[in-house]
């Protein structure tokens, strides 16, 4: 039992998620076609290779296609450089001219970074540009942070805060929907722009490097309100943050007594996996029980320093799930989500929510209908591990909260119990439990054929 798991070379403990023999997710997602054309594009045949190979030692290194991205764009860069993500958060491109010398800019995209003042910035870190076909302006991380024109349209129903989050803030910078859980918005700043963002009205201010004041008002919130159970550590992304204030707001966070768990949400493990140093995961572990939620979006996010960031977090004990959103011509099909999952799990991320994209301002181009994601929902339901399988949600525009949408399996009901309906269209009843039902042994219900509720 369990022969092949036996027969294994050991591996050393801090890189094991990194060093599976993964499939390269390039060639999955293009139906096993080599990668876009460019030679800054092309996956490095080391990259599953050599993390094979030497672990430890590779796991620490980038990719030979970042190395390729930093010598040419970034040639004054050291490979130490790369690997801090200080100097990531320095050298973000912000400017279109930059942008300009990296990627062949479509003319939409060029008209969109004109037009973008006032609007929710651009910026995009080194590190994920590197993952971007420079030749292609429909490849799926590029849709996902460069703008499109179509952003300074209004569709119908959209608007700048469709969940009312504002509504819902008692104290600036602290949303309380649920009972027993609030969100914590600890800063404005991303390490990059995620063009369909929930929050764009708020984000894209500077990096703050310690919001004392606004952080005291909403922790007095949090101590004198004590169904409060579940803080959500989010914003903005908070692990942009330095350790030193970031440990301190655990801290405190930690000192509350009815507050029983800390989620942090957060994309830097795919827009900057640099920030996950051993110091900042064992700086995490002392303020356990600590959840952390990812957004990610696409199986191309997963490079082997994302995988890394993920190893380690895990490896301090930290339960990861994702959360992603649906977007059209981004990941709106299932193999590229059942990649996506796939390869979570290889690195310890249980998928967690698949989301509607909100209806905010500009994000017609990004919505798919509520039909697709039923049906994607169908494609993967039962057709793969259910650990793969998020709950798909919308989050109800006016504050309604995330709210699962199951149709395809819920066929109808009556007083006996529910018609179900199963991943190979076969249906099958639940008996519904009645609240004045009698029960008999069941092995005398068995000798009368018949069931033991009564
Ligand atoms: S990382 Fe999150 S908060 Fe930041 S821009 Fe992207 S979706 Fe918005």
């Amino acid at each position: 039992m369990f022969k092949d798991f036996e027969d294994q070379e050991p591996v050393p403990p801090d890189v094991q998620g990194a060093t599976r023999p993964v499939k390269n997710p390039v060639a999955a997602v293009l139906g096993g076609q080599p990668g876009p054309v460019g030679p800054q594009f092309r996956p490095a045949p080391a990259e599953t290779h050599a993390t094979r190979s030497a672990p430890r030692a590779q796991a620490q290194r980038s990719t030979a296609a970042s190395e390729r991205f930093r010598r040419t764009h970034f040639p004054e860069a050291t490979r130490a450089d790369w690997a801090d993500w200080h100097w990531q958060l320095a050298n973000r491109v912000t400017r279109p001219e930059r942008l300009a010398e990296i990627l062949n800019l479509s003319e939409d995209e060029q008209a969109a970074l004109s037009w973008a003042k006032g609007a929710l910035p651009f910026a995009v870190t080194p590190h994920y540009l590197s993952r971007i076909d420079p030749d292609d302006a429909t490849h799926p991380l590029r849709k996902c942070m460069v703008p499109s024109t179509m952003e300074h349209m209004l569709g119908a129903g959209e608007s700048e805060d469709p969940l009312h989050e504002e509504h819902d803030s008692p104290v600036p910078g602290l949303v309380h929907r649920y009972p027993d859980r609030v969100l914590f918005l600890a800063t404005r700043f991303c390490a990059a722009y995620c063009r369909y963002c929930t929050r764009s009205r708020m984000v894209g201010g500077a990096a703050v490097p310690f919001e004392r004041p606004r952080w005291e008002a909403a922790l007095e919130y949090i101590e004198r309100t004590p169904q409060v159970r579940d803080v959500l550590v989010s914003g903005g992304d908070p692990l942009t943050l330095e350790d030193g204030p970031l440990d301190w707001l655990l801290t405190r966070l930690r000192r509350i007594p009815h507050v029983e768990m800390i989620r942090l949400g957060t994309k830097v493990p795919m827009v900057l996996p640099q920030r996950v140093t051993p110091a900042l995961t064992r700086m995490l572990k002392r303020h356990h029980p600590l959840f952390i939620s990812v957004h990610c979006t696409h199986p191309l996010e997963l490079g082997p320093e994302s995988r890394q960031a993920f190893v380690r977090l895990a490896d301090a004990g930290i339960p990861l799930g994702s959360q992603t959103v649906l977007l059209k011509g981004v990941n709106d099909d299932p193999a590229t989500l059942k990649e996506l999952f796939h390869q979570l799990l290889t690195v310890r991320v249980r998928p967690y929510y698949l989301y509607q994209c909100d209806p905010i301002q500009g994000s017609a181009h990004f919505r798919t209908t509520v039909e697709r994601g039923i049906e994607i929902m169908s494609a993967l339901r039962g057709h793969t591990s259910g650990y793969a399988v998020p709950t798909y949600v919308i989050d109800a525009p006016g504050g309604g909260g995330k709210i699962p949408i199951y149709p395809e399996t819920m066929l109808g009901h009556d007083e006996t119990g529910w018609r179900l309906r199963n991943y190979e269209n076969r249906e099958f009843r639940y008996p519904e439990v009645r609240e004045d039902a009698s029960c008999e042994p069941a092995a005398a219900a068995a000798d009368a054929g018949k069931g033991v509720l009564q």
